[in-house]
């Protein structure tokens, strides 16, 4: 699935660059979607914003996840899992 980039910061003298902050991950969410109950709380505290609704489904956009595993550890249902991230 493709998201559009929502991160970028001016940094560099040539002007603005975007960040894909999932280059750095090194674990990464899987959302179960037999266990999720869909009560949104993965999105409300994934910090950069990875987590989106989609055709009534929360997905996550790991161009820009970096891992760090909260959503995980906030689910009410433990249908997150962290795996580790492939060729880390
Ligand atoms: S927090 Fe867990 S149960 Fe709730 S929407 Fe996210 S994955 Fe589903
Ligand atoms: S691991 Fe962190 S960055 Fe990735 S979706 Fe979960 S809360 Fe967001």
């Amino acid at each position: 699935m493709k998201f559009k980039s929502k991160y970028i910061a001016p940094i560099g003298a040539d002007g603005i660059h975007v960040l894909n902050t999932g280059d750095w991950r090194t674990q990464r969410p899987v959302i179960d979607h037999e266990k999720c109950i869909k009560c949104g709380i993965c999105f409300l505290y994934c910090p950069v914003n990875s987590i989106n609704k989609i055709e009534g489904e929360f997905v996550i956009s790991y161009d820009y996840c970096k891992g760090c595993g909260i959503c995980a550890h906030e689910c009410p249902k433990k249908a997150i899992n962290m795996a580790v991230e492939e060729g880390k």
